[in-house]
């Protein structure tokens, strides 16, 4: 049996350091916002290469309380790709914003930049770009665009902790980055958890308000805000696994290079393999691949119990709960086509050279 991902061989290969690092936790009695959340803020800032990290309760949350911080206030237009996870839109309609959609570049499944700058209106505030399945953005034409026309750039980095372009992480491109700590993404917790990062001072200070109910100072609250906090005790958590990050977004990178070599060439004339912009670092959260017979090939691997999964099958403007903004099916062909041939392949630090074989091994005919 080979799994999509396996966060409890995550914990296994540090049992020790976690099981110390929850205990120690348990035992400060300090829960909420003490030293592991500031330690871990400080080491994901110093990773992510910016001034300030401020963690808070998921992904989800930290989209849009960075969009609140960046002055995205209700009825403001926010530009984002229809093909991502539903948290990305979800989170912009969250803070009474209007996600305004682009289509993506069908080569990355990332935000056509070239696409974005017709959408620009006087009520458009930022642009989300996704960096999907762990591949940047194009960050470069994005943040040109959004300079241009006085936009904030919310970068939804929670798949993508460590990729970079050229020599910059993700996290430090945009305005804000936000990043989630979901089991199943490259630095996950052991339940919810989500990080800020950003250059502003300003920005982080915001957010360091709106998760505690909008304090400035204890019970003196400047405007209404949320309740979300990093627990103390996933903060413990990820900072031990912070220390593995690097050598296993490494061995990520390996796998997916080994991947597309079984994958490309003979026999497999019936499906692609990621395409990789030049001179960015993906760090594969998700090794997906295309196929006009995907949902055979799934077949295939599940008969060898090996997991597969479609990210994602829906896209945003076509869910039930987008109803309201009243896209019709044709609007943007390019997320369309993607979601019905993608598929996602077993990808994980310890899924080995091996596991990668098999895999490939099934799929091929
Ligand atoms: C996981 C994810 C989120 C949300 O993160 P949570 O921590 O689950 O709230 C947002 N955007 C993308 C692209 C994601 O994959």
């Amino acid at each position: 049996m080979i799994p999509l991902a396996d966060p409890t061989a995550e914990y296994l290969a540090l049992k020790d350091e976690i099981d110390k690092a929850l205990l120690d936790t348990a035992v400060s009695g300090r829960y909420i916002l003490g030293p592991q959340v500031e330690m871990l803020e400080r080491e994901i800032a110093g990773y992510t290469q910016v001034a300030h990290a401020v963690g808070v309760a998921s992904g989800t949350d930290a989209l849009k309380l960075a969009l609140t911080a960046c002055g995205v206030n209700p009825g403001d237009e926010v530009v984002t790709t229809p093909f991502s996870f539903i948290a990305t839109a979800d989170a912009i309609s969250g803070i009474g914003a209007v996600p305004v959609f682009a289509d993506i570049d069908p080569a990355t499944f990332n935000l056509d930049s070239a696409l974005v700058a017709p959408l620009i209106t006087d009520r458009t505030r930022a642009i989300v770009p996704v960096h999907l399945f762990g591949q940047p953005a194009d960050m470069p034409a994005i943040v040109a665009l959004a300079r241009e026309h006085d936009l904030a750039v919310v970068e939804d980095a929670a798949q993508a902790i460590g990729a970079k372009v050229g020599e910059n992480k993700v996290g430090s491109l945009g305005t804000a980055g936000a990043f989630s700590f979901f089991p199943s993404k490259n630095l996950g917790c052991l339940g919810d958890g989500g990080m800020v990062t950003t250059d502003d001072p300003n920005i982080a200070e915001r957010v360091r308000r709106l998760r505690v109910h909008g304090a400035g100072a204890k019970y003196l609250h400047d405007e209404l805000g949320y309740n979300s906090r990093l627990d103390e005790i996933q903060a413990a958590v990820l900072r031990v696994k912070l220390t593995r990050l690097e050598e296993w977004t490494e061995i990520r990178r390996e796998l997916a290079g080994l991947y597309d070599e079984l994958l490309t060439g003979a026999g497999a004339g019936e499906l692609t393999t990621p395409h990789v912009a030049p001179g960015v670092r993906h760090v594969y959260n998700q090794y997906t691949i295309l196929s006009d017979d995907r949902d055979d090939l799934a077949e295939r691997l599940r008969r060898r119990d090996i997991a597969s999964t479609v990210y994602y099958p829906r896209p945003l403007h076509l869910q039930k709960a987008f109803r309201f903004l009243g896209h019709e099916t044709g609007a943007f062909p390019n997320a369309e086509a993607a979601a019905g041939r993608v598929l996602s392949l077993p990808m994980y630090p310890f899924l080995g050279a091996e596991g990668v074989r098999e895999v490939a091994g099934a799929l091929l005919p």
